[in-house]
């Protein structure tokens, strides 16, 4: 069949490395893509949310798969804009409809559920301008540090925790009032503060069966020791040490089940990945937050880890025939190392010349923000390039990244080096 992939990052290199492995993949199709996308399929210079434009790419060339990367076309509708459209009916959207996609796109939305299904999370409070002056109380009484949400998509920004009360009350006067000048309905959350490690946890559904993908460790901040501000994300290690055994087996009763129930009870459609972001507050699993899309970098750690053909799956996510039976992982562990550009997570320059990208060995090279111009890649964003490797174990795997980090240059190549160090 021929696919459309949506998206420019890392998390789409190493999706398009993945279903163009699959007998099943024809043409594979990637909108924008990167430098490192075109060794797997066809880049088109399309928007991820000109839905037009999708449109009729997908009719000239047959596209009988589209698989979202992100979540921006997800939130503002795609899945329900191709079931809508007589002509694009027969294509397999990989990815919640538009109310499914709420539980990435409303923090709000999300708490309520799963309150409602009793899937433990953070105790939180929701106010908007109506509650301001009581939003303003509450956080006087909060134990500190408190946590501040923005109810909708704030690109990973949206999130403040502070210990410092009167800074908590500014950041929750401003999320109101910019919301007074986007969404009339724009809200805050406060919760709770839990304290743990942190583990993404993903899950493949077709709305009433799931399969469980491998689990993977995420490192957001830009400096060693989890330090400094956060990024998109530095790197990632697959498996998980501790989500395993009894930890999983609650992660799986107390939290995939009744997600995956609540939704179908509520009738919201959803076949597509679910990505719980989840911590381990001393044994008990909760969930911190629900994206409606594979994570970036883990997918990079991810999808090097699934045996299982991508493609099948989702043919079978369609079908409505997901059987955790025929799963298969590999027994080796992953991690990947994000090189990023001087200057990321604030200003950074981009247009640098790299090299030494034929040199790696043993690892596999998922282009982030890259462009190719002519006979020379380029860096082209913020995370530039993701190297990931195996090994026997997580530290195996580590040394092979940071032997090839090390090997690919340009002006202002930054990563950290302590990826994994807990493990
Ligand atoms: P992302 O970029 O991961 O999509 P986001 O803006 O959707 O972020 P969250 O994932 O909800 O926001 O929160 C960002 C980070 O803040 C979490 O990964 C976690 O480290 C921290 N965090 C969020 N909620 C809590 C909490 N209740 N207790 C402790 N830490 C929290």
């Amino acid at each position: 069949m021929n696919i459309l992939l949506l998206g420019s990052g890392g998390r789409e290199c190493a999706l398009s490395w993945k279903l163009s492995q699959s007998d099943l993949c024809d043409q594979l199709f990637i909108a924008p893509g990167n430098a490192g996308t075109a060794a797997y399929g066809t880049n088109v210079p399309l928007s991820i949310v000109d839905f037009e434009g999708i449109k009729s790419f997908c009719l000239d060339n047959n596209i009988e798969l589209l698989l979202p990367g992100g979540e921006d076309a997800l939130v503002a509708g795609i899945y329900d804009y191709f079931k809508n459209e007589e002509t694009l009916r027969h294509i397999i959207v990989a990815g919640p409809s538009r109310a499914g996609a709420q539980l990435e796109g409303s923090k709000a939305f999300s708490k309520k559920f799963m309150q409602r299904h009793g899937i433990p999370t953070a105790a939180y409070r929701e106010f908007d301008e109506a509650s301001f002056d009581e939003g303003l109380q509450y956080l006087d009484q909060h134990t500190v540090p408190i946590v501040l949400k923005a109810d909708g998509l704030a690109a990973g920004k949206g999130v403040v925790i502070t210990s410092d009360k009167e800074e908590a009350k500014k950041v929750f006067a401003s999320m109101i009032k910019e919301a007074q000048f986007g969404d009339a309905g724009k809200k805050v959350v406060v919760e709770q503060f839990l304290t743990g490690i942190e583990v993404s946890v993903f899950v493949l559904t077709d709305g009433d069966h799931y399969v469980v993908l491998p689990e993977a460790k995420d490192y957001k901040r830009i400096g060693e020791g989890d330090t400094g501000p956060n990024t998109g994300g530095m790197g990632a290690v697959s498996p998980v040490p501790f989500a395993q055994g009894t930890f999983m087996e609650q992660v799986i009763c107390r939290i995939i089940d009744p997600t995956v129930k609540g939704l179908k009870a509520e009738q919201i459609t959803y076949q597509g990945f679910i990505f719980f972001g989840l911590i381990n507050v001393n044994g008990d699993p909760y969930v911190i937050e629900y994206n409606c899309r594979m994570g970036d970098p883990e997918t990079e750690v991810v999808m090097p880890r699934l045996e299982s053909d991508l493609v099948a799956l989702l043919q079978q996510m369609h079908a409505g025939k997901l059987d955790s039976a025929v799963m298969k992982h590999s027994d080796k562990a992953a991690a990947a190392v994000m090189l990023v550009s001087a200057g990321y997570p604030e200003a950074y320059e981009k247009g640098k010349v790299m090299s030494g990208l034929d040199t790696v060995q043993d690892s596999i090279l998922f282009h982030a923000g890259t462009a190719q111009k002519e006979a020379e890649v380029l860096t082209n964003g913020g995370r530039v390039l993701a190297v990931t490797a195996y090994g026997d174990n997580i530290k195996a795997a580590l040394a092979t990244a940071y032997g090839n980090a090390e090997k690919i240059n340009f002006e202002g190549k930054y990563y950290r080096k302590d990826i994994g160090y807990e493990f």
